[in-house]
């Protein structure tokens, strides 16, 4: 770690108060706060207790007298061929609009709104208008389908349902409206209204007379409507995100107010370093937490312009995201290392064509990101790229470098350091802690920073059993990842605690074995799974993806590639951690977000059923395991 950055981390932690005290000055308060930080009720932290802040005041409102002809967002849609351009001046009264809307509808401060929406403009708007009114949103990512829309709704019981007649992904129409009705049917707790944006897109669409209304129609009614912005205190609940755990029934994450204007704020000065007036492209979904903080209410908060996109990487080719950056002039851009991936079996004057001179750094996150993927798309952008790592649950970085306080070398592999404000250590399973170089669990000593979850919606209870019981006799909050540090501080993800696999005795991470055939030159992509093994317990399994399929053309080439792989594995953590096969398959199956089903790769391979499928990008690559698992060697 940096000199000037670890001082700067040492005192986030060591005077908590005065450190976040500063950095809320980042944000607008109505009433300012009484206390920074209110401890008394372990692990329940209260930020800026008694102040009184709005997320949709400090995203528009406050921009206007500096900036309202500025472009706040900038919709592409790459599908359907659109470009759209909001002033803050206009996203404001598009925002006041759809809060008339929501209040006609009966929405007030505390009510839940559930939204079901594609990456069109409208669900932005929506956000903000819900951030506006007080009203506690809960975007549900448009992948899913009816059952697991219908046990959200469910545990969110909300008042409005907002959604869209269709989504389009790579060229085809996907219909949202009859998931919708299905799962409302499905539903114990059905909404008064649903409020719908039609596209157009959708033949067939149907309306339900008394429950349904049209956006368009309704907000045609509230053109000059101007609707106050209602101060909440800054502990109050701003919105519902739910992810999945260990059980089927999906955990609320509930975020506050204003801790998490305060950690956008803060995040994009000292890490994104996103300046009033520039662009950021955030390559996420509004279903997922990237989409809410950084495509949505972080650059907003920080004055800038966002990107809004509707689209695939590679569609209409694969320079598509290259030309947005040339275009927009984007200066910090965020994504996932699985799309790098995909790009990277592309030529890469998809790249080099463009003007990317703008661009000051590539942030990816959300999982591992391996040292090729990293090195090639390093250089082929000619900017640095920074890898970090954070949750749902978090919000905002926990491990990350964090170069608007100090630019800090590159470990290929390492997401850096841990985020000021994160007391992050590495716990051995005793809850005692790791040294240097020591495998052990991701932890963070309570409480969590401003943005993080404060609660589990509607369930203190499970808050605390979740995240807080791991180690019996300290209070700590585990990330279920495994880490590592090294001696210059440089941490690195190894895998979730939960997807550990034990090979005759000997505990081995997925992503460990993954690095390891990755190391073979000829192997675009891989997914390693533990299998269960009547000797050994488990053993591990890999799936690839060759970059030349010539490499697997015939039963010949692929037992020799085979046997390269596991000599590969052998020497790089030796052949106790080689796959007991490698089936060669030509993609793996991911969300639609590009998140590899591991646990479903993990269940077919055992022969088991491969559970909840509802936001699988495509049924082929399944498939393709099935066969791989079942052929004879
Ligand atoms: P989610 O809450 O769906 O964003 O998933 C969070 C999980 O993704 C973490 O607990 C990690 O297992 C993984 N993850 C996120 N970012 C990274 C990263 N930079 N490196 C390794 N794993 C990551």
């Amino acid at each position: 770690m940096g000199q000037v950055y670890n001082e700067f981390h040492r005192r986030s932690i060591e005077d908590r108060e005065g450190f976040w005290r500063e950095q809320a000055a980042l944000v607008d308060w109505h009433k300012p706060f009484d206390r920074v930080l209110e401890y008394s009720r372990p692990p329940f932290a209260r930020w800026f207790v008694g102040g009184e802040t709005n997320l949709c005041h400090n995203a528009v409102d406050r921009h206007l007298a500096t900036r309202a002809d500025q472009k706040a967002l900038v919709f592409l849609s790459t599908e359907t061929d659109t470009e759209q351009h909001y002033t803050y001046r206009q996203l404001h009264d598009e925002v006041n609009r759809c809060a008339a809307v929501m209040q006609s509808l009966g929405v007030g401060r505390g009510d839940r709104v559930l939204l079901y929406m594609p990456m069109i403009p409208e669900a932005a708007v929506a956000m903000l208008a819900c951030a506006r009114l007080g009203a506690i949103h809960s975007v549900v990512f448009g992948g899913f389908a009816s059952h697991s829309l219908a046990t959200r709704i469910d545990d969110a019981s909300p008042k409005l349902i907002v959604s869209s007649d269709a989504g389009m992904r790579g060229g085809k129409v996907v219909r949202y409206k009859p998931l919708l009705d299905e799962a409302i049917s499905l539903s114990g707790n059905k909404p008064e209204a649903v409020l719908l944006v039609n596209r157009g897109l959708d033949p067939e669409y149907t309306t339900v007379p008394g429950r349904d209304h049209d956006w368009a129609t309704l907000r045609a009614r509230h053109m000059d409507a101007r609707v106050p912005v209602t101060w909440l205190e800054s502990n109050e609940p701003s919105y519902i995100l739910y992810t999945s755990g260990t059980t089927g029934k999906p955990k609320g994450v509930q975020r506050d107010v204003g801790g998490y204007a305060v950690a956008l704020a803060a995040s994009m000065k000292h890490i994104y370093q996103g300046n009033p007036g520039e662009t950021m492209f955030t390559t996420s979904d509004i279903g997922w937490v990237v989409g809410h903080s950084y495509i949505v209410y972080a650059p907003l908060i920080a004055g800038m312009t966002t990107i809004f996109y509707e689209g695939v990487p590679i569609r209409p080719d694969a320079g598509i995201w290259w030309k947005i950056v040339q275009d927009h002039r984007v200066t910090v851009m965020f994504s996932a290392p699985t799309a790098i991936r995909v790009l990277k079996k592309q030529d890469e004057s998809f790249v080099k064509r463009h003007d990317l001179s703008s661009l000051r750094h590539l942030f990816l996150a959300g999982e591992p990101l391996d040292e090729p993927t990293h090195r090639w798309i390093a250089d082929v952008l000619g900017h640095p790229v920074i890898d970090h790592y954070w949750q749902t649950e978090t919000g905002w970085p926990m491990l990350t470098s964090v170069p608007g306080v100090e630019a800090t070398p590159v470990k290929f592999g390492s997401p850096s350091f841990p985020a000021y404000g994160y007391d992050l250590r590495l716990f051995r399973e005793d809850g005692s802690e790791a040294g240097a170089d020591e495998k052990a669990v991701v932890g963070v000593v309570p409480p969590l920073p401003p943005g993080c979850l404060s609660t589990v919606w509607g369930d203190d209870d499970r808050f605390v059993k979740t995240y807080f019981s791991m180690f019996r006799d300290r209070l700590i909050y585990s990330s279920f990842d495994w880490g590592i540090r090294d001696a210059d501080g440089y941490h690195f993800i190894l895998g979730r605690t939960d997807d550990v696999i034990n090979v005759a005795g000997h505990r081995l991470g997925t992503r460990e074995i993954e690095e390891a055939v990755q190391s073979h030159t000829a192997v675009a992509e891989v997914a390693v799974v533990g299998v269960a093994d009547q000797l050994k317990g488990q053993m591990p399994l890999a799936f690839a993806v060759v970059k030349d399929p010539a490499r697997t053309a015939t039963p010949e080439a692929r037992a020799a590639l085979e046997k390269e792989v596991m000599a590969a594995v052998d020497g790089q953590l030796g052949a106790i951690a080689r796959p007991a096969r490698v089936h060669f398959v030509t993609m793996l199956p991911k969300t639609r977000s590009g998140k590899l089903l591991r646990r479903s790769i993990q269940a077919l391979a055992e022969g088991r059923d491969p559970g909840d499928l509802t936001t699988l990008e495509d049924a082929t690559a399944l498939d393709q395991i099935r066969v791989a698992v079942q052929a004879p060697k």
